[in-house]
């Protein structure tokens, strides 16, 4: 039997400290309680359906209760749910890993497992590190990233994250890094200027440092948590060329980017780009379970390969690295999307989406529409003409998030800028309906002081 709404709002109010959450804010409210999802919505305990329109924090591919993915769970439930991979192997993270190979952008041949996106970046941070050492070039131990950049929650990843807000607090627990701009043709005079920027500042600092400098990570083509920007068409290449010729590795987290998301299978693909070391996560698993990657090239693999030893082994891992139960939900996901053409349908749907949205740029408080394929980012100005961003303390993206799950949708703002991420599978009237009700939602808080104090 399910306690009631009641019961369990209090039993969560008084155990449950939720991730990047206030807690007085969300103790004063009554809390939103996900029983059940079906296809691209869930509900709530009482029977309320809304759209998983942000796809549950962007994992979500196919929906919810898919049933190919529910059987491929309780097919490899019925033979064994979890076995290590320290010194041992297990049959779906190999299945996974060669599709995962076959898939990939060129020359990613290796498959490490972990269990977040987080754990998968300080993977390739590590490995990047290491693999200067056990080549025995000394020196190169710093690392690239871009302003505003999210990589995860943990340690190294926060080292290598940009975001003032979430990461400063902590500076003095974390390694220094070196910070790029990314490319915002929104605020940097357009696309070419603020590509040209990004790349001029790259080269400077490669002449300046490339021989303390490990690696580059990045964001490729969307940079999600910052506000869902998106990299102007060649800097990514370009980029990644400048990295190659100054002997710096090249580290794409396509962890939010990954599987289709943005158009192309992996982010990298629209510019041919292929990264020394690239992790994935988020969608891996069509959003089911906690599985992630961080794939390798030869090179890389092969500066750790030596006898016992020499001291190159790559001492890592995790308790649930190579997880049975997800790597065969991962591997059915894989599948599902080339039986379905689910990046064909992602470019498809886009089209449509942008076209929906395209009315809403006219609204006097929306500043920027954003969109590479299916991540779609809406940022809302204070003052339009002057690109005057709203105060912090008005939280009108909370605001419109809330109207939004009133109308039927779900979504988490970025700061002023509202998300649509939606399940890769929505048809195109989900799609349409969603993109109605985040309109309304928009026009009733930035025009009509919606939830104003
Ligand atoms: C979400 C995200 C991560 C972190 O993944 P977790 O599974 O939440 O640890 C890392 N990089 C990017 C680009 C992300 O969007």
């Amino acid at each position: 039997m399910t306690l009631t709404q009641d019961k369990l709002a209090a039993l969560d109010k008084a155990h449950v400290w939720h991730p990047f959450t206030q807690m007085k804010d969300y103790n004063g409210g009554d809390p939103l309680i996900i029983e059940r999802g079906e296809g691209v919505k869930l509900y709530d305990l009482e029977g309320r359906a809304y759209y998983d329109g942000f796809s549950s924090v962007w994992l979500n591919v196919h929906g919810h209760r898919v049933p190919e993915l529910d059987r491929a769970l309780t097919e490899q439930l019925e033979k064994v749910a979890h076995s290590t991979l320290l010194g041992m192997a297990n049959v779906p993270s190999i299945e996974l890993a060669a599709k995962l190979v076959r898939i990939a952008p060129k020359g990613l041949t290796k498959v490490f497992y972990s269990d977040a996106g987080a754990t998968g970046v300080e993977i390739a941070l590590k490995m990047a590190f290491q693999y200067w050492h056990n080549i025995g070039v000394r020196g190169k131990t710093s690392f690239i990233t871009m302003n505003q950049a999210y990589h995860g929650d943990t340690i190294g990843a926060v080292s290598v994250g940009a975001i003032p807000m979430y990461h400063e607090l902590f500076r003095p627990m974390l390694f220094p890094s070196y910070a790029i701009p990314y490319p915002d043709a929104y605020r940097q005079g357009g696309a070419e200027a603020a590509a040209a920027a990004t790349i001029d500042r790259l080269k400077r600092l490669l002449e300046e440092k490339a021989d303390s400098i490990a690696a580059l990570i990045v964001e490729p083509i969307v940079q999600g948590a910052s506000g869902i920007m998106v990299m102007p068409q060649g800097c990514l290449s370009e980029m990644a060329a400048l990295c190659r010729r100054y002997g710096v590795l090249f580290i794409a987290d396509e962890v939010a980017t990954g599987f289709g998301r943005t158009g192309e299978m992996f982010a990298c693909d629209h510019e041919a780009v292929s990264p020394d070391l690239m992790i994935v996560g988020k969608g891996l698993t069509g959003g089911y379970l906690p599985v992630a990657a961080t794939l390798a090239t030869d090179r890389i693999y092969d500066a750790f390969y030596a006898d016992y030893e020499e001291r190159k082994t790559f001492f890592h891992g995790h308790s649930f690295t190579g997880n049975p139960l997800g790597c065969a939900v991962a591997l059915r996901s894989l599948l599902l999307m080339e039986e379905r053409g689910i990046v064909a349908g992602v470019r498809a749907k886009a089209a449509q989406a942008e076209e929906q949205l395209a009315p809403l740029i006219d609204r006097p408080h929306v500043g920027d529409i954003r969109q590479k394929g299916l991540m779609i980012g809406i940022e809302l100005v204070k003052d339009k003409a002057a690109r005057e961003p709203y105060e912090w303390s008005e939280r009108i993206g909370v605001r419109t998030a809330m109207r939004a799950r009133e109308l039927g949708l779900l979504t988490r703002p970025l700061g002023n800028v509202i998300v649509l991420i939606p399940p890769l599978a929505s048809t195109e009237q989900e799609l349409a309906d969603m993109i109605r009700i985040l309109s309304n939602a928009v026009i009733d808080v930035t025009e009509n002081g919606w939830g104003a104090k």
